[in-house]
């Protein structure tokens, strides 16, 4: 069986993946707060945790992997949409109106997620449906003396978890001085979280043994990953910015809560995205949602190819340039793969660069390989793998229709010119570069191989006199 390594944050190596049941690989990711559109940086780890389900299923089995990615339906935002619909005349309870706007926000997701070829994780859980395991575990958390009560709140006692800070390799008193902590009266120690709160009577709350309130954001995570994969499992991922205070906030409520069991083995933090080099940001006039993107006639595809080019522990930047590069790769693969059926296999070299700790840019040089060594079904199978094709070619691929006789001639031609300009036939080199200008091929030279265009003038008849 193929061995996976991952970088775990949490010894800081890269290590070999030992599920604790390979016949039931488990992952958990955290999901959405869905109060508004994914912005394109919701995609990331959307993308990269995908790709890393990709990889366990077709290692493990499809049947033996169990990815579970909350909705986080609990929020201030939610709650001032629902309140401004209800001003305005919208018909139905606060509740029924909240329960509206995360639904909508729950579909958008789930629309775009899907056109980005990202797979349905095995569990959705929705926050709100959980919140009687919230209130067990909370109540569990007082029982052992590390939460306690405080005018209406729970608030989570920091320093009676020695662990607490250990993933981010930082001291408790280190965060309190990095981290904006909010002082309340009522808090033994700033650095205490909360796990419950008050609700108003015009906010959505839930009855509990410390009267009607609502869960704080960090225990949702604690209770629905031990209910659907248990107090131990194997992969916790998210972006970077969930370290601290999140993650850290996790581990302590799930650790003092089963202090036998390990929680999550491997914790995985996916960097941050950026745009044209600058931090997205409504302020900066560069933040769009997915939505946009894929409205503005960007295909999914691409910007899952655009993605994939980075790895997911670098930084990333999304820039207009590199969507126009995936377009143009992906495409002509495209025209490629139409020659072969799906009965290929997936390539090795491809798998491998995945069980490196996620490698998807030494994949794609993979499936460069494939292209220059013409293997179709190869290329189509470990597209498939990578989340790049569905069972059809995409319709977008199709926009400048390309035979195959065609495809096949430019990247006949495109190996003599090589050839050519290997045994120094400069002559015959310049002929067939100056043809495919004439005939409106456009090739783009680039270092991992060349890739080519039609532009609308294409003159078959002028490509095939360059033979
Ligand atoms: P949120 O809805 O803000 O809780 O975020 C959902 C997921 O998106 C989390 O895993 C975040 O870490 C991730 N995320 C948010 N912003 C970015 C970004 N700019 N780049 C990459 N991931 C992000
Ligand atoms: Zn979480």
């Amino acid at each position: 069986m193929t061995e996976i390594r991952l970088y775990n944050t949490a010894t800081r190596s890269k290590q070999l993946f030992k599920p604790l049941d390979p016949n039931n690989v488990r992952m958990y990711v955290c999901g959405p707060t869905v109060y508004d559109r994914a912005h394109l940086g919701n995609a990331r780890p959307v993308i990269v945790f995908d790709t890393l389900y990709r990889l366990l299923r077709h290692v493990h089995g499809p049947d033996h992997v169990t990815y579970v990615r909350n909705f986080t339906d609990v929020d201030d935002k939610i709650n001032a949409t629902a309140m401004a619909r209800r001003q305005a005349g919208a018909p139905g309870s606060l509740e029924q109106l909240v329960r509206e706007r995360s639904d909508e926000t729950i579909r958008w997701y789930r629309e775009d997620m899907d056109r980005l070829g990202a797979l349905r994780p095995t569990h959705e859980p929705r926050a709100t449906e959980y919140i009687d395991q919230m209130v067990a575990l909370i109540a569990d958390l007082i029982a052992k003396g590390h939460a306690y009560e405080a005018e209406g709140h729970v608030l989570f006692r920091v320093r009676s978890y020695a662990g607490y800070g250990r993933l981010s390799g930082r001291s408790v008193d280190d965060m309190i001085a990095g981290a904006r902590v909010e002082v309340a009266p009522f808090k033994e120690d700033p650095m205490d979280f909360v796990l419950w709160k008050p609700s108003g009577d015009d906010l959505p709350g839930w009855g509990s043994p410390w009267g009607r309130g609502r869960p704080g954001w960090h225990i949702e995570c604690s209770a629905m990953s031990q209910e659907l994969l248990g107090t131990s499992f194997d992969i916790h991922g998210g972006g970077n910015d969930l370290q601290f205070p999140h993650h850290e906030n996790e581990i302590a409520q799930s650790m003092c809560a089963h202090p036998d069991a390990g929680f999550a083995q491997v914790w995985m933090h996916n960097e941050m995205l950026q745009v044209e080099g600058k931090k997205m940001s409504k302020s900066l006039g560069n933040f769009f949602t997915v939505h946009d993107l894929l409205a503005q006639g960007v295909p999914g595809e691409v910007i899952r190819f655009v993605f994939l080019g980075t790895h997911y522990r670098k930084p990333m930047d999304w820039t207009a340039e590199k969507a126009q590069g995936a377009r143009r790769t992906l495409k002509k693969w495209y025209a490629e793969i139409a020659l072969a059926d799906g009965r290929g296999e997936v390539d090795a070299g491809v798998v491998a660069s995945l069980a490196n700790d996620l490698n998807t840019p030494e994949a794609i040089s993979k499936l460069h390989d494939l292209s220059a060594r013409q293997d179709w079904h190869g290329l189509r199978a470990s597209l498939r793998l990578l989340g790049l094709i569905g069972r059809n070619v995409p319709d977008w691929a199709g926009d400048s229709p390309v035979d195959a006789n065609t495809t096949a001639l430019i990247e006949a031609l495109l190996v003599e010119r090589a050839e050519a300009r290997r045994n120094k036939d400069f002559a015959r080199a310049d002929q067939l570069r100056d043809g495919f200008v004439t005939a409106g091929v456009i090739i783009m030279d680039g270092a991992e191989g060349s890739t080519w265009d039609l532009t609308p003038e294409f003159d078959k008849s002028t490509l095939e006199a360059l033979k």
